[in-house]
């Protein structure tokens, strides 16, 4: 374990531009349960597929607003993690160039980071479904969700979170940023990612194939472990702020 932190941190130290991918194993920490990964208490409770889609959404926005109202007070009341901090760490010393990450819990920008990119969404604002309004998610708009009514626009159409739902296109704006960080960068730090889920897991085979080295950081094995230059299968809380700590 020592010589892999050592070889990651120097990895980290020779590298001209580093971008990190994070999933949901990054939040795990904080109290985010993985909703989009099979086994995960959430799938467990409700097939998400059948309430986190784009046509469950439309066909019954009670039933997601329902669904969603308990994992929405658990971001809003998790905080980040030393994973997160170790990131934002990185950053701020000018090693780190962007994050891009699966998840959509604000933790990232919560602990510092500036450069994030969400290929998820966020809940941060919603959109209109019929006419396209964006507003802010505000105490008003929470206020709303938490007694359990569904956000209606001035024209009668539903709010829905800015979070991508099954059966939606990832932002583009978002998927080109990340895809430009992936062939651009030489190294990628994924952390927290089974890279199960596509096609944003597609992006650190895109970086490993314009030419990047990789460290992989997670908990469980994964189909990538065979292509990254370090793999640790531990802890992104423990291993994380270790690497960090050896970058100079
Ligand atoms: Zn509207």
């Amino acid at each position: 374990m020592e010589d892999k932190i050592r070889r990651a941190a120097d990895l980290i130290q020779a590298s001209r531009h580093m971008v990190a991918f994070t999933g949901a194993g990054h939040s795990t920490a904080s109290g985010i349960p993985d909703f989009r990964s099979p086994g995960s208490g959430l799938w467990e409770k409700a097939n998400p597929m059948l309430v986190a889609s784009i046509w469950a959404f439309r066909l019954d926005p009670q039933r997601f607003y329902d669904w969603i109202r308990p994992l929405a007070e658990v971001m809003l009341t998790a905080a980040p993690n030393s994973a997160h901090y170790a990131l934002s760490d990185l950053e701020a010393r000018g090693f780190l160039q962007a994050i891009i990450t699966q998840n959509i819990d604000n933790l990232h920008q919560r602990a510092g980071s500036r450069r994030v990119l969400e290929l998820h969404g966020h809940m941060r604002e919603a959109t209109c479904v019929r006419c396209y309004e964006i507003v802010p998610v505000d105490p008003a708009f929470e206020q709303k969700v938490r007694a359990g009514k569904v956000p209606y626009c001035h024209c009668g159409g539903v709010y829905k979170p800015n979070v991508i739902l099954f059966g939606e296109q990832l932002p583009v704006r978002v998927l080109n940023e990340a895809m430009a960080e992936a062939r651009r960068c030489d190294l990628m730090l994924i952390a927290g990612s089974s890279l199960e889920v596509t096609p944003a897991a597609d992006i650190p085979i895109l970086a490993k194939e314009s030419g990047a080295r990789t460290i992989l950081v997670n908990l469980q094995p994964t189909d990538f472990d065979s292509r990254a230059d370090v793999v640790i299968h531990g802890d992104v809380c423990e291993v994380l702020p270790r690497i960090v700590a050896a970058v100079e």
